[in-house]
């Protein structure tokens, strides 16, 4: 049984032992996720390869995902890279002058060197995604003074939050200027953007991946508490990218995870009606880093994801260097076909009285609606140059299969993220309409995706190849 839900995994070293990427390309992987946070740029190339090599030899088409690393703001090191453990009411301090290695019982340097300036006494600052957190007591110049209000331990390198967010990093630093260029070099086919502060930040990471001379589309991580502070403020942001992340890590622990399940959808359903794409990351399948099975409130997390329309969920950590990374994939494969099978999911299409500015918009809502209303219909089938039309018709809910044929290979794997859509490479130039309709249907059903006497609905420009645009709609029978 076919999932419509997307599945993007992280790749790292436990996806790098001998058959496991084949694997999990097997088990429903349709986007991966090359981490700039970790590994050297010679790492993402070889797995980028590899992933291109195994997506042809199995014909299954994978996007590959570049996730820049941001300004990601983390503590410096300790001497002899020691791990510390602090107490509740421990007085402490981060000092952005302090050597990177001289971190100790009572202090530790900090990268990222306008935090002092960006600190003020009663702001709560938490480390390592909050499990560690600290009062700004005061600051003197580079030193941030702190009492510890949640005490543990605290090593090398963690990260920094603060509570409500607001911190004033530029969202593309020094080194994703250079993991662009990698990106660019691999033909990624999305580009994740860390921390974005606004569509300003958006604007300035397509210049970039232009100037790099990359074709790939932008996914915003939602990540800052401001961002989501406002509809506008949100709606800045979407609008900026081809689709947008709910980046639960981060954005969890400057919002709380009380607050955090509301934004998720709201998020999922604002990206839906924007047209744009919409994955749901993090924690998903947390427990699997170390245990074969999931609990079940992992199992129901996914699944309300998915319930709520998200295009895909993410794995991070789970198949990058988890234990299982191929067990963790079936699992989520089953939890999305499970969930799938709910009539939450498929809510009738709304939108009816909405008005469109783009004619495949147009032909797009008609064949869903069509597919939504015209009993018999089992598939629709979409001929598409770019994937515009097949995207503008997964935002709609349907349950029906979305083929989306293309003689164009990015188009196609840019698509494998799209929910319910099943692209794959046809090219039908120079053909008159009666022997490419013949000829989609007949490949359709070489592949066993339709049966004789199947109704479907098929899309396409007026002239074949021509990447004028869908204008038109049939009802056809499978012969
Ligand atoms: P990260 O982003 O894994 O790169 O931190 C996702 C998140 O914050 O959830
Ligand atoms: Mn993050």
């Amino acid at each position: 049984m076919q999932k419509r839900t997307k599945i993007v995994a992280t790749l790292g070293p436990s996806t790098d032992k001998p058959g496991v990427l084949d694997q999990l390309i097997r088990s429903g992987v349709n986007v991966v996720r090359l981490n700039f946070s970790h590994g050297s740029a010679d790492d993402h190339r070889q797995r980028a390869a590899e992933v291109r090599k195994l997506s042809q030899q199995l014909a299954i088409p994978v996007a590959i995902l570049g996730d820049l690393q941001g300004p990601k703001i983390r503590i410096a090191r300790f001497k002899d890279d020691i791990k510390i453990k602090l107490a509740v009411g421990d007085h402490f301090a981060l000092d952005s002058a302090l050597d990177t290695h001289a971190g100790d019982q009572t202090q530790v340097g900090i990268d990222y060197k306008a935090l002092p300036g960006d600190s003020r006494p009663g702001d709560i600052l938490l480390l390592d995604d909050g499990r560690v957190q600290f009062k700004v007591l005061n600051v003197q110049a580079t030193r941030i003074n702190c009492e510890v209000i949640i005490g543990g331990p605290l090593s090398n390198n963690k990260g920094i939050n603060r509570q409500g967010g607001g911190l004033s990093a530029a969202a593309l630093t020094d080194k994703d200027k250079q993991d662009i260029l990698v990106a660019a070099d691999i033909d990624a086919d999305y580009i994740a953007v860390s921390f974005p502060r606004s569509s300003v930040d958006l604007i300035e990471a397509r210049q970039l991946l232009d100037q790099a001379g990359s074709s790939a589309e932008i996914i915003a991580k939602v990540e800052r508490a401001e961002t989501v502070s406002s509809n506008e403020a949100l709606d800045d942001i979407i609008l900026a990218c081809d689709g947008v992340m709910v980046a639960r890590g981060d954005l969890g622990v400057e919002i709380g995870d009380a607050e955090l399940i509301g934004v998720q959808k709201h998020m999922i359903k604002r990206a839906r009606e924007l047209n744009r794409t919409i994955i749901t990351a993090t924690q998903m399948m947390e427990t699997m880093i170390q245990n074969p099975m999931p609990t079940r409130a992992e199992v129901f997390d996914v699944a309300n994801a998915i319930l709520d329309g998200t295009d895909a969920v993410m794995l991070s950590a789970e198949t990058a260097a988890g234990d299982y990374p191929v067990e963790v994939v079936q699992a989520m494969t089953k939890i999305c076909q499970g969930a799938e099978k709910h009539q939450l999911s498929r809510p009738a299409p709304t939108g009816i009285t909405q008005r469109c500015e783009h004619i495949d918009e147009t032909i797009a809502r008609s064949a869903m609606y069509t597919a939504n209303h015209l009993v018999g219909v089992k598939a629709i089938i979409c001929l598409t140059e770019s994937g515009s039309t097949p995207r503008w018709m997964s935002r709609i809910r349907s349950g029906l299969p979305i083929f989306a044929l293309t003689r164009n290979e990015r188009a196609m794997r840019r698509m494998a993220l799209y929910r319910g859509v099943e692209p794959m490479l046809f090219d039908g130039t120079g053909l008159d309409v009666k022997s490419l309709n013949n000829q989609v249907l007949e490949s359709l059903k070489a592949k066993e995706l339709l049966c004789s006497g199947d109704l479907v609905l098929l899309t396409r420009g007026a002239i074949i190849g021509s990447g004028n645009g869908t204008n038109s709609m049939q009802v056809l029978q499978v012969p």
